[in-house]
């Protein structure tokens, strides 16, 4: 041993020990866990807040100290996630006692707000349990569990900043609450039948309370009714999912022919999944997404022989699934005893309605009946959504247990900045110093509500952190709501291409430190050149990108608004080629594309593949974004595995180092086979993988790179991501996908705050005019 060392204490020796810990130990009953181990293992000593860090004191014997050190970590909450930062000896006091003492205050606090958590076991059990005193009370919640983002008003997260302040807790209540050895201690939503929130059913003219208001509501839908329930993040439209003609009922009313429908299954058997594997297969790691304490909407695959009706998911082959969440949904999933259909309650493309007013009037005309309660919901907060690809759980959508998403920026800002996203499935980023959060997903930005929503978010967000953003980060394209929010809040602006953000929101999350080619195919965001890109690749790092490859342009009949007309996307691409396109066509329409007139040119692979879904499969018009790429990508998987004969397409240098993809031939392909649409559609998907190998063998061949990114919207297709990986792996490139920042355009916000940070040339990103 070398001898400048101390020598460790002997074992029993008194010591004394000063730890500071992070990580996700606010909100989550880490101070009392803390004070309960010291208790259990005898140490004297304190906890306390410091900064958003806890700072502990622990003294005793050597080799208990060093226990109680090890068990902080093992034995910590589930919710946290503990860092011991700093362990440091000190010399021993004459306390004998274990003490929580108040929050301390010094410099900024380093805040992190909490997601909205599930009902841990726990508090099952004693929902469950007639002699508990929160028998059935569908608002039970603990330390370890329930709501959190979407009811805190301010910070720090105490009781009396959130909209649990009306509810003034009752004797037995405060007891728990205020005793550091009950599991209760400071669950700040804590509540009971005598001091909490209630449920009330508005039924028509009829109107029940608590029990009754649940049993009715299960009676309801038993019957084929669908009943609107106010959950954590806002209301649900619930239906009997078995009942074809219900569903079928709720699309009507709601105008919603064919987008899918998401399941909510009772939680059933050990792992509480037996029902959802009767109509699903579960991997692992999807199993693991389901049970997760966010509860999000997880894509899985259905079974042959799942007794589900197709009206849920018309013509896909994958089933949105999720388990109950709070405390209501258990009660009336396991009353029900059956899986029912689970859609926000929202107007088309608004944000999910939070208020029982706004409920009542928009709700009213869908629903035969609203669940209501009096928890009040400070922000709206829609569910999650999670695909597992590449074997990784991967969110498509951020939401209810997943925002606000906290990451670590490269390097310290000056100033704090907002980023205001893109336009259609939107979430917006604060940054300031190394951090960086994104806002779960508000919706599509064309509505009032929207648009509401978005600014209380973005007010939210810099109050509840204390920052206030001295510049704005928003899309180049000028008409985008969030675009001319931006021009008009008053802050300096600056302003990054769409694809650049997708880029760079990719290299960020995976803090790429060299060179990389990515691709950010989706359906359209507006270009350096004015036209609609979207089959792009880009090499280079953020702050630097290159556009390197793109897909060979066509014009567009109806521009942006093609997105819901594959029939659009299809004939543009027949008649670049000298063909007739399939159908009947407005001769206005065609007469308007010879012209040239409103017919931006676009290279988007979205687009691409809603004209091979209305060549292969007759849709025409799209009722929901994506859904011909959705339908084409479920055609495929019919197909089997093998692959299929498909053609490869031309790469051209376009003499300014821009390869051109010529996607002809496979038009060619599509407008030849009549046959066997789920070989066609598979040969769509293994004639774009093959691309994305050639392109990037090619850039290799130039520049050396061997990282390659798949990021927008595209890459939500799984077929896709699957056989792409497994080509540019076999020829031993690094592969990255998008893991935790959404990457749709719902992760376009983070890459925004990302790109802009690296093309500054100062460390302020601020535009200098
Ligand atoms: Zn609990
Ligand atoms: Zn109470």
């Amino acid at each position: 041993m070398n001898a400048h060392l101390e020598s460790p204490p002997k074992p029993d020796a008194i010591v004394a020990r000063r730890l500071r810990v992070s990580g996700h130990v606010q909100g989550v009953g880490f101070r009392p866990f803390v004070y309960r181990l010291a208790q259990e293992l005898g140490l004297a000593g304190s906890v306390r807040n410091l900064n958003g860090e806890v700072d502990i004191l622990a003294q005793g014997p050597a080799h208990t100290v060093e226990r109680f050190e090890r068990d902080l970590i093992e034995r910590a909450p589930p919710l946290a996630r503990v860092r011991i930062l700093a362990s440091s000896n000190t010399t021993p006091g004459p306390g004998t006692e274990f003490e929580i003492l108040a929050s301390a205050h010094g410099g900024r606090a380093l805040i992190h707000i909490p997601a909205d958590h599930f009902t841990c076991a726990a508090c099952l059990e004693e929902l469950y349990r007639p002699s508990d005193r929160r028998y059935r009370y569908p608002f039970i919640n603990c330390t370890q569990c329930g709501p959190r983002y979407t009811l805190i008003d301010a910070l720090p997260y105490d009781r009396a900043n959130t909209t649990m302040q009306l509810f003034e807790l009752c004797a037995n209540c405060r007891e728990e609450y205020e005793d550091p050895s009950d599991r209760r201690f400071h669950a700040e939503p804590v509540a009971c039948p005598d001091c909490g929130p209630s449920v009330w059913l508005d039924a028509g003219i009829d109107s029940y309370a608590r029990e009754v208001a649940i049993q009715r509501t299960v009676a309801l839908i038993r019957d084929g009714a669908t009943v609107a329930v106010k959950g954590v993040g806002g209301y649900h439209l619930l239906c009997d999912a078995s009942n074809a003609a219900a569903v079928q009922r709720l699309r009507d009313r709601k105008r919603r022919p064919h987008k899918p429908l998401a399941v909510m299954f009772p939680q059933q058997g050990t792992d509480g999944l037996d029902r959802v594997r009767q109509e699903v297969t579960v991997s692992c790691e999807e199993a693991t997404a389901l049970i997760g304490t966010a509860r999000p909407i997880v894509l899985l695959e259905r079974r042959t022989d799942s007794t589900l009706p197709e009206v849920i998911a018309p013509g896909l082959s994958e089933l949105g699934v999720l388990l109950p969440y709070s405390p209501l949904h258990h009660l009336i999933l396991s009353e029900l005893g059956r899986p029912v259909v689970a859609t926000s309650g929202n107007l088309s493309g608004e944000p999910v309605l939070t208020e029982v007013s706004a409920a009542r009037r928009a709700l009213g005309s869908v629903a035969d009946a609203i669940l209501h309660h009096d928890r009040p919901i400070a922000r709206p907060a829609d569910d999650s959504v999670i695909r597992v690809m590449s074997g990784r759980a991967r969110v498509l959508r951020l939401g209810r247990g997943l925002a606000p998403l906290e990451l670590t920026l490269p390097r310290t800002l000056d100033h704090p900045l907002i980023a205001t996203g893109g336009h259609l499935k939107n979430t917006v980023a604060l940054a300031w110093e190394d951090r960086v959060v994104l806002s779960p997903h508000i919706a599509d930005m064309a509505t009032v509500r929207s648009q509401e929503v978005f600014k209380q978010i973005v007010d939210d967000l810099q109050r509840l952190y204390g920052v206030k953003a001295l510049g704005v980060i928003c899309d180049t394209h000028p008409d985008y709501a969030t675009t001319r929010w931006a021009n008009r809040c008053g802050l300096p602006v600056r302003k990054i291409l769409h694809h650049h953000a997708h880029a760079s929101a990719l290299a960020g999350e995976h803090a790429v430190k060299t060179q990389m080619l990515v691709f950010t195919w989706d359906g359209a965001g507006l270009g350096d050149d004015g036209a609609l890109w979207g089959g792009e690749a880009f090499a280079g790092m953020p702050g630097a990108w290159r556009r390197v490859a793109s897909l060979r342009p066509f014009r567009l009949p109806g521009g942006e608004r093609a997105s819901r007309s594959p029939w659009r996307s299809a004939a543009a691409l027949c008649w670049e080629m000298g063909h007739e396109a399939p159908g009947s066509i407005d001769p206005l329409v065609r007469s308007a594309w010879e012209k040239n007139v409103n017919c931006p040119g676009t290279s988007s692979v979205g687009r691409l593949f809603d004209g091979a879904a209305a060549l292969l499969l007759g849709l025409s018009d799209a009722s929901y974004e994506g859904q011909g790429p959705m339908m084409l990508e479920a055609a495929a998987w019919k197909a089997g595995g093998g692959t299929p004969e498909h053609p490869s397409l031309p790469i051209c240098d376009d003499g300014n180092g821009l390869s051109r993809i010529d996607w002809a031939p496979l038009v060619n392909g599509l407008l030849q086979s009549a046959t066997d649409t789920s070989q066609a559609a598979a040969m769509v998907h293994h004639t774009l993988a093959t691309t994305i190998v050639e392109v990037a063998k090619r850039q290799r061949t130039t520049t050396g790179v061997s990282v390659v990114g798949l990021t927008g919207g595209v890459f939500q297709n799984a077929l896709l991501v699957e056989l792409a990986r497994n080509g540019l792996t076999r020829e031993g490139f690094e592969v990255l996908l998008a893991e935790r920042v959404p990457c749709g355009d719902g992760g376009l916000s983070y890459g925004q705050v990302i790109e802009a940070i690296h093309c500054a040339d100062s460390r302020s990103p601020l535009p200098l005019a």
